[in-house]
């Protein structure tokens, strides 16, 4: 479903993604992990096109999104982008935040917007706060309305960029347990995450980066729990 080939990136003289080849299989969960500014961020954006890839392909879908030619647009539809900060629209309620980018960009209508909202609410346990204004939700509620908001959107893969890492402890179990449900229901997922639980738990495949290369990859229970390479290890004993 995501295919990433060769892919390189950099900001002026930093090369920050230095030839990254990685396959998400069709309803596949992939999580990402590795120190700060291994470049994990700038690979998921570079699958959604947030930043211009300096070198290699990505495809989503079978479409290669670094063709110059494609549709941007057409291409961000198709995946669902969910980010350590909530980002909610924060002057309109919840259910908004769901209808208002249906009706923008899929165009669609008042009602239809409307159902589809609340399906993505219930989804998320979030039918009770339709009303609300972010402002009045919780760190989790709201990472739970983001999440709905980018389900209500109909994408075929979901990435995720540290979603539990700006919530506190109690509220973290709320948010893994949408994205467990999401992971069961066969959605392809790329998740960028410290929580090692979740990734042994819930991933198909672990992928540790570093200095922009992957290092290990493989089941959670090997790179997590019988790590190959000495990065890895010693990347685990400061985060466990
Ligand atoms: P963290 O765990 O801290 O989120 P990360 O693995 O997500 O780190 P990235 O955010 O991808 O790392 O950043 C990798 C490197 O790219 C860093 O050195 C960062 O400073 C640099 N970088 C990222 N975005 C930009 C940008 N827009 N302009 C310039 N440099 C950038
Ligand atoms: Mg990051």
């Amino acid at each position: 479903e995501i295919s990433i080939r060769g892919l390189h990136k950099s900001f002026g003289d930093n090369e920050v993604l230095r030839g990254i080849d990685l396959d998400v299989a069709a309803g596949e969960v992939v999580c990402v992990i590795g120190p700060s500014g291994s470049g994990k961020s700038t690979l998921l954006r570079c699958v959604n096109l947030l930043e211009e890839p300096t070198k290699g392909q990505v495809f989503v879908g079978g479409t290669e999104v670094t063709d110059l030619d494609v549709d941007i647009d057409a291409v961000r539809r198709r995946i669902g982008m969910v980010f350590q900060q909530f980002n909610l629209f924060p002057h309109v309620t919840a259910v908004e935040n769901l209808t208002l980018p249906q009706r923008r960009v899929l165009r669609r209508g008042k009602e239809e917007a409307a159902r589809v909202a609340r399906e993505n609410l219930v989804r998320v346990g979030l039918a009770d706060k339709a009303d609300a204004y972010p402002a009045q939700l919780s760190g989790g509620q709201q990472q739970r309305v983001a999440i709905a908001r980018a389900l209500a959107m109909g994408p075929e893969v979901m990435l995720f960029d540290e979603p539990t890492s700006a919530l506190d402890p109690e509220l973290v179990g709320d948010v893994l347990a949408v994205m467990r449900m999401l992971a069961a229901e066969g959605m392809t997922m790329m998740v960028v995450t410290h929580e090692m639980s979740f990734a042994r738990e819930v991933a198909d495949r672990v992928v540790f980066m570093d200095e922009g290369r992957i290092v290990e990859e493989g089941p959670a229970d090997r790179v997590v729990g019988d790590p190959q390479h000495e990065r890895t290890r010693h990347f685990l004993t400061r985060i466990l």
